[in-house]
């Protein structure tokens, strides 16, 4: 079969690998439909993230058909068309049964390297899935393969980062990045009831995009990010900011938007190890600090259900529609800034 294979720094290849087995009852094989190249696949592509070995298959995001399923599945059939997580959990261990699937003692991200639990990434003709019932969704009838591709990494990423920031209706969100996740994040504060939701970016034409979804565009190229939004809140600062760049400046930026008392949900990739906590700002200003990584499995069902309601629509990011053959090109484009989301179609 086909598949997007890492090669070394900024090169990936398209090359014919074998077809993924059933290796354990609780495996699922799925036929990939579409996949999409995430930010996290860049910092992969850049060499940030050390344990990708040359030949490895890349890729996390993903729906497809399912194709075959071990003795142990129970809720997906072969025929189904599904959307997986971009992080697989077990859904037995401890901390699964504590509802804290990303933090699985077993599991991993697919398409992420060894640190990652070294499984075969879904930029490829087919998926082995492990621990199939627990990391894949049926696809509601009549939503579509590109819409609900989404649910499994960066919408859901998005809403759960806003969901952790605990924003009430009628607050006022800065959301950091209008890249597809902060856009992800702006429609989801929208949704969770925020009365404003400002969008800020140093990218002109992204911040002109988040303009187009109802957000208040803050071009932090053309004016101080800090003062306009202080002079849009009478000098408060904003209820929430939801972090999602990555790294020391936006984290720092972060801490000057929001209000006292208010709260910053972080959740940009970063390759960062350390950061400077600004502790006496937090401590004075009674500063709520969340960091983490998306719970995915935790909000999955709601966000379906938000995009088959047409309360969400995540296609207004994809800027590339590619074949797998060109994933190459598609990975180009977004490493060079000149794509926002590509999609994938396969097969
Ligand atoms: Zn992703
Ligand atoms: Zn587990």
């Amino acid at each position: 079969m086909k598949a997007v294979q890492y090669k070394d720094v900024e090169s990936v290849m398209v090359g014919d690998v074998a077809e993924p087995t059933i290796n354990t009852p609780d495996d699922v094989l799925v036929r990939v439909t579409r996949a999409a190249i995430c930010g996290s696949d860049l910092h992969l592509y850049r060499g940030h993230i050390p344990g990708m070995a040359p030949g490895s298959i890349m890729g996390h995001e993903y729906t497809g058909i399912v194709a075959a399923v071990g003795e142990r599945v129970r809720h997906v059939q072969v025929g189904d068309r599904v959307v997986g997580t971009f992080h697989v959990a077990c859904g037995a261990c401890q901390l699964c049964r504590l509802g804290q699937y990303h933090q699985c003692s077993h599991g991993g991200v697919l398409g992420y390297g060894l640190a990652f639990g070294d499984y075969p990434g879904s930029q490829a003709e087919m998926v082995r899935v492990p621990w199939g019932d627990v990391n894949l969704r049926k696809i509601p009838d009549g939503l579509p393969d590109e819409k609900a591709i989404f649910t499994g990494d960066i919408l859901t990423t998005a809403y759960g980062a806003v969901r952790n920031s605990g924003l009430q209706p009628g607050e006022t969100c800065a959301v950091i990045g209008a890249g597809p996740v902060g856009m992800m994040a702006v429609m989801a504060a929208q949704v969770m009831g925020a009365a404003r939701v400002f969008s800020i970016d140093r990218d002109s034409r992204r911040a002109g995009a988040a303009e187009s979804l109802g957000a208040i565009p803050v071009d932090s190229s053309r004016s101080n990010p800090v003062r306009r939004v202080m002079q849009a809140t009478g000098g408060l600062g904003v209820d929430v900011v939801i972090e999602a760049v990555g790294g020391p400046p936006t984290l720092a930026l972060a801490f000057q938007l929001v209000r006292g008392g208010g709260r910053i949900a972080a959740v940009g990739v970063t390759a960062e190890a350390q950061w400077a906590f600004p502790l006496m700002t937090a401590l004075t200003r009674d500063i709520t600090f969340r960091i983490g990584l998306a719970n995915t499995h935790r909000d999955i069902d709601a966000t379906l259900n938000l995009v088959a309601a047409g309360r969400i629509d995540p296609t207004t990011v994809v800027s590339h529609r590619l074949p797998l053959e060109s994933a190459p090109e598609g990975y180009r484009l977004f490493h060079e800034q000149r794509a926002d989301k590509v999609l994938l179609t396969v097969g």
